[in-house]
């Protein structure tokens, strides 16, 4: 019998569940705000009523579960059954024990984790890295986070904190991280630190032109937002300081890439989140400068031993991942359990 499970993730901004099964098969969706501006008490009813959604709907449709899985910025404590910490986005949230009130009011195994764990997870069983034993997963996003197979075994690390791959420093001595190291990889290969230097080289290159030139600009003017996909889709057209900044994205990026698969040497390494995204959005020239700067970071044994490849789950990504945390019985909250 293909056993089933209620997948969900949990953002700073949405809150999307589904049921899934065994197979990585997504039979249903649910989607609301996660509202964590109103506080952890909103941000728990939210989640116990997209869990009693998903759990009538599956009632309906004959479907028995096997769990709840629920993935989560920040550090998951199943003892606890709730976030011991890292969860910037969500204020409050560390203090709640979801996992145990989950268990309680629905009768099923309750399974939790890190969402880029989870996610990595997930490619692993049903994404880019389906039959593979040995993968990285970095996800390029407001941070940078990441997920390590081994064996074809998540690894979680000694308390769980494994993958914390964004807070790698990779310039000693450069800014100043929120984690309070400096010189940190997320400061400069995440959406945040790429805008910051696009900032700089387009800040140079206003000052080097002129008149018309500068008038023929593809970047929004002072005040307005610029975007990873302004960035790539301005590089695509051919612009020299957008193909420059794209180059020194590459660069970044692959300091960190390289020394990951020094010491994994992984099969696969998987790139997601939203720079992935927006890169692969604008013909692949975010992984084709990634990959030109791969060689000066890695050792050449392990560089042709390993494939490059974006993520391949998208939106589904973290209900999916969180399934997986259900069907391996990874991170089970057991208290009160037989
Ligand atoms: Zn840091």
């Amino acid at each position: 019998m293909v056993r089933h499970a209620i997948g969900i993730d949990l953002g700073g901004t949405f809150l999307k569940g589904g049921i899934v099964n065994e197979r990585g098969e997504l039979l249903e969706t649910h989607t609301i705000p996660s509202e964590v501006h109103k506080g952890p008490e909103r941000i728990l009813e939210n989640l116990l009523d997209t869990a009693r959604h998903l759990s009538d709907r599956a009632k309906e449709r004959g479907v028995s579960l096997s769990g709840i899985g629920v993935v989560s910025p920040g550090v998951i404590d199943p003892v606890y059954g709730g976030i011991a910490g890292g969860a910037e986005n969500l204020p409050g949230w560390e203090k709640v024990p979801f996992m145990r009130t989950m268990e309680g009011l629905f009768g099923l195994p309750v399974s939790a984790h890190n969402d880029v764990t989870s996610h990595a997870l997930g490619e692993a069983r049903f994404g880019a890295g389906r039959g593979k034993r040995n993968i990285v997963m970095a996800s390029f996003g407001t941070g940078i986070g990441g997920g390590i197979i081994v064996d074809g075994a998540l690894y979680s690390g000694s308390i769980g904190y494994a993958g914390e791959i964004g807070h790698i420093a990779v310039h000693a001595g450069g800014r100043t991280c929120a984690c309070g190291t400096k010189g940190c990889w997320e400061e400069y290969a995440s959406i945040r630190g790429i805008l910051r230097l696009a900032r700089a080289a387009i800040a140079r290159s206003r000052r080097a032109q002129t008149g018309a030139r500068q008038a023929r600009s593809p970047w929004p003017g002072e005040g307005a937002a610029l975007t990873p996909e302004a960035i790539f889709e301005a590089a695509r057209r051919g612009d020299d300081t957008a193909l420059e900044i794209v180059d020194e994205i590459g660069r970044e990026t692959a300091v960190g890439i390289g020394g990951l698969i020094n010491v994994f040497n992984p099969e696969i390494f998987i790139i997601g989140g939203g720079v992935a995204a927006a890169g692969s959005a604008a013909g692949g020239l975010y992984l084709e400068a990634v990959k030109r700067h791969l060689p000066s970071w890695t050792l050449e044994f392990s560089l042709r031993a390993v494939e490059l490849v974006e993520a391949r789950l998208g939106y589904e990504a973290g209900i999916i991942g969180a399934s997986v945390l259900v069907f391996e019985g990874i991170n089970v909250h057991r208290d009160g359990l037989p």
